[in-house]
């Protein structure tokens, strides 16, 4: 595509946007003078589609009028309402409806994902994580490690850069393979990755750990509705994402899981119980010893938190109605856009982190700013610029293509570009 720097070319591809009327669907936050902040943070927590909020009243409602009887006459019967979202779900990961379920949260299901796929043996006991790892999913992969009786020393493996470069090369991870794949019990990797924004070939992590015995999984919090991950075909054994996030659907609220049909109808596999992952067929009739559901169903527990369940129906209808082809297509453009304008203000100036190539990337961009520090990203607050500041000097930047333009970009990088001159 071939990009213009200004106010003009940006307002015309807003014009011609197809997906330009679902920015009124979300509630945009406004600054204390009431102007609508350029919100690029949808990394991190994503905008309130407004139905949300009709969603949460009708489940109110039906529990105010109906109690306990909501559960199976409500307007959506609790006891299955996470079955009604399956589909919708599965789509946007690129999975069966059987393969994902929506339940708990994001670091609790790695935990009880690793339950089943992290069975170390004196042989194989290691986990292979990219060396820049979400804190979280580190912390718990070195819990899981400790709590098997290993120690995180030698049974943690990093993938890292080579030195001086921030992303991740293939070549170094076939080579760990290589020499240590028949060690490893677990690969679970960022399917895109927090900090950089880099996003990696599921299919070949998948192909290269099987190859060596390993199980693999992708944690998809940073690539869920803004990537098309395939993961059906891709093969991958796990995968788990939250849903506040590029999912809309609320601070804190619950996590998707995929396991991948080969694993559905294995009652081997070592995993926790509940009565909700207890045959639905015969989960009331309480006594009977434990009998699990195939699928994805399998891993859940507890019966569903509704009302965090609720805002996700808001946001997968959207996602449903418009695809993951459609959004992908616009999300490439306005990514594209925003790397065009960071090479118009020079490379004395700005670096982009993340790979150019848009199959190596979701929306995110991750900008190092050279001799900057937090006060920038304070003076972009000042300017109602919303982005994510990490130390020493980066800021993550994700157009979100349900509700960001390329007015935002184009405003966002005038603001950048005045506060960079003054200072
Ligand atoms: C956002 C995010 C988390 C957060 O986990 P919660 O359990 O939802 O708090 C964990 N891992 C990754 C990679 C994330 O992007």
């Amino acid at each position: 595509m071939k990009y213009q720097n200004s106010l003009a070319f940006a307002r015309e591809q807003d014009a011609e946007d197809p997906l330009k009327k679902y920015r009124n669907e979300f509630h945009i936050p406004k600054d204390k003078d009431g102007n609508d902040w350029l919100y690029f943070t949808g990394n991190s927590l994503g905008l309130q589609p407004k139905k949300a909020q009709y969603y949460v009243n009708l489940e109110m409602k039906d529990w105010a009028e109906q109690g306990v009887e909501g559960h199976f006459n409500g307007t959506y019967p609790w006891v299955t309402y996470p079955e009604t979202l399956q589909g919708m779900m599965a789509k946007v990961v690129g999975a069966k409806p059987e393969e994902v379920i929506i339940m708990d949260t994001l670091t609790t299901n790695l935990h009880l994902l690793m339950v089943s796929f992290y069975q170390p043996t004196a042989k194989r006991h290691k986990i292979l994580i990219e060396s820049d790892a979400f804190p979280s999913d580190r912390y718990a992969v070195q819990s899981q490690i400790k709590f098997h009786g290993y120690d995180p020393e030698t049974s943690l493996v990093e993938w890292s850069p080579k030195e001086g470069k921030d992303l991740l090369d293939m070549d170094d991870f076939e080579s760990i393979l290589e020499e240590q794949g028949e060690e490893i019990a677990l690969i679970l990797i960022g399917g895109v990755n927090y900090y950089t924004g880099q996003r990696f070939d599921f299919k070949k992590l998948a192909d290269l750990g099987h190859a060596k015995g390993c199980y693999v999984g992708i944690d998809l919090a940073h690539g869920v509705g803004n990537i098309m991950p395939d993961l059906h075909n891709s093969g991958v054994d796990f995968s788990a994402w939250c849903t506040y996030k590029y999912l809309n659907s609320g601070p804190g609220s619950l996590s998707g899981i995929f396991v991948h049909e080969r694993h559905a109808h294995n009652r081997e596999l070592p995993r926790f119980a509940g009565w909700w992952n207890h045959n639905k067929e015969t989960r009331f009739n309480m006594r009977l010893p434990f009998d699990v559901m195939p699928g994805a169903e399998g891993w859940q527990l507890s019966n569903p938190p509704i009302l965090s369940l609720v805002p996700i129906r808001a946001a997968l209808e959207m996602f449903e109605e418009v695809g993951m082809e459609q959004l992908r297509e616009k999300s490439v453009k306005l990514t594209g856009f925003l790397q065009y304008l960071m090479g118009e203000l020079g490379s004395d100036v700005v670096r982009v982190i993340t790979p150019r190539n848009p199959e190596e990337r979701g929306c995110q961009l991750s900008i190092s700013v050279n001799n900057a520090d937090k006060r920038l990203h304070e003076q972009l607050m000042e300017n109602h610029v919303i982005t994510d500041w990490r130390e020493p000097n980066v800021i993550r930047c994700a157009p979100t293509p349900f509700y960001n333009t390329f007015e935002d970009v184009y405003q966002f990088v005038q603001i950048l570009k005045g506060l960079i001159k003054k200072s």
